[in-house]
């Protein structure tokens, strides 16, 4: 049975769509998405010839060969230009994402959706897609198995109704309490629209890893480390102060 954050990247592509999933592993969202009927043609990419030949295999197993190709090779690699119309990329950090795309940007070119599930470094995979001009139309949070995942879904802003300085626009939330464009970036435009328990989860945990490094700075007597654990003071307010506004 698929997961359920594989489940929920899985509904976020069109029906009839053809896919990329670059970093498949076992390729079970691309088998997934055959045998629900929502994609007709799909990519298995993969780096490393473990996951390579399990995905492989997975493949072979559903008796999928003529309609899921697994192709051994770096990111966005392993497609042609205009071959795929929707590319998931999942179970990585954010900065490995955003390098995949940014290695893989003449295979973007035609590409009508992005679905992207970072474990960690949302925010500067929110930033590469406002630098290349894709729009988010839908965030997610989910807990799963003690982990909580993001799952960015965005298109092309050429085609989106919703301009892209709308989503990061500034919101005073209470006088005096400003979502400011950057914390818009690090906690997601849509989810703090729509603020649920592990959304506060995940923000409160983030609170708890910033104390952790305030207390590892408070052992140093250089005036940068105290300058930096002041910062991260600062840091921690605005994100307590914007928390108490979205309860
Ligand atoms: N996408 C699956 C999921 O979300 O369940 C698998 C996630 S797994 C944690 C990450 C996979 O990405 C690994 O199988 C790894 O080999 C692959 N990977 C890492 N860097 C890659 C790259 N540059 N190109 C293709 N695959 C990559």
């Amino acid at each position: 049975k698929l997961s359920q954050r594989l489940q929920r990247i899985m509904e976020q592509i069109p029906a009839g769509s053809k896919l990329a999933d670059i970093g498949s592993d076992h390729a079970l969202l691309p088998v997934a998405a055959i045998q629900s009927g929502t994609v007709v043609r799909a990519v298995a990419g993969e780096v490393n010839t473990g996951p390579y030949e399990a995905a492989l295999k997975q493949v072979a197993a559903a008796g999928l060969q003529n309609s899921i190709q697994v192709r051994k090779g770096d990111g966005l690699e392993v497609v042609q230009p205009g071959e795929v119309d929707v590319i998931t990329i999942a179970g990585m950090g954010g900065a490995l994402i955003a390098s995949i795309l940014d290695r893989g940007l003449d295979k973007l070119e035609g590409v009508q959706q992005l679905v992207l599930q970072p474990n960690v470094g949302e925010d500067i995979l929110r930033s590469w897609l406002i630098e290349h001009d894709w729009v988010l139309v839908h965030e997610q949070i989910l807990e799963e198995d003690g982990k909580i995942y993001e799952i960015l879904t965005a298109i092309p802003a050429a085609v989106s109704p919703l301009a892209q300085e709308e989503l990061y626009r500034p919101r005073p939330l209470q006088e005096n309490v400003i979502l400011t464009r950057e914390l818009l970036i690090a906690m997601g435009p849509y989810l703090v629209d729509r603020p649920n328990a592990v959304f506060h989860t995940k923000w409160r945990e983030e609170i708890g890893k910033l104390q952790g490094i305030i207390a590892q700075l408070s052992r140093s007597d250089l005036d940068s480390a105290r300058e930096k654990a002041d910062e991260i003071r600062e840091r921690i307010q605005r994100i307590e102060e914007v928390l108490l506004c979205l309860q």
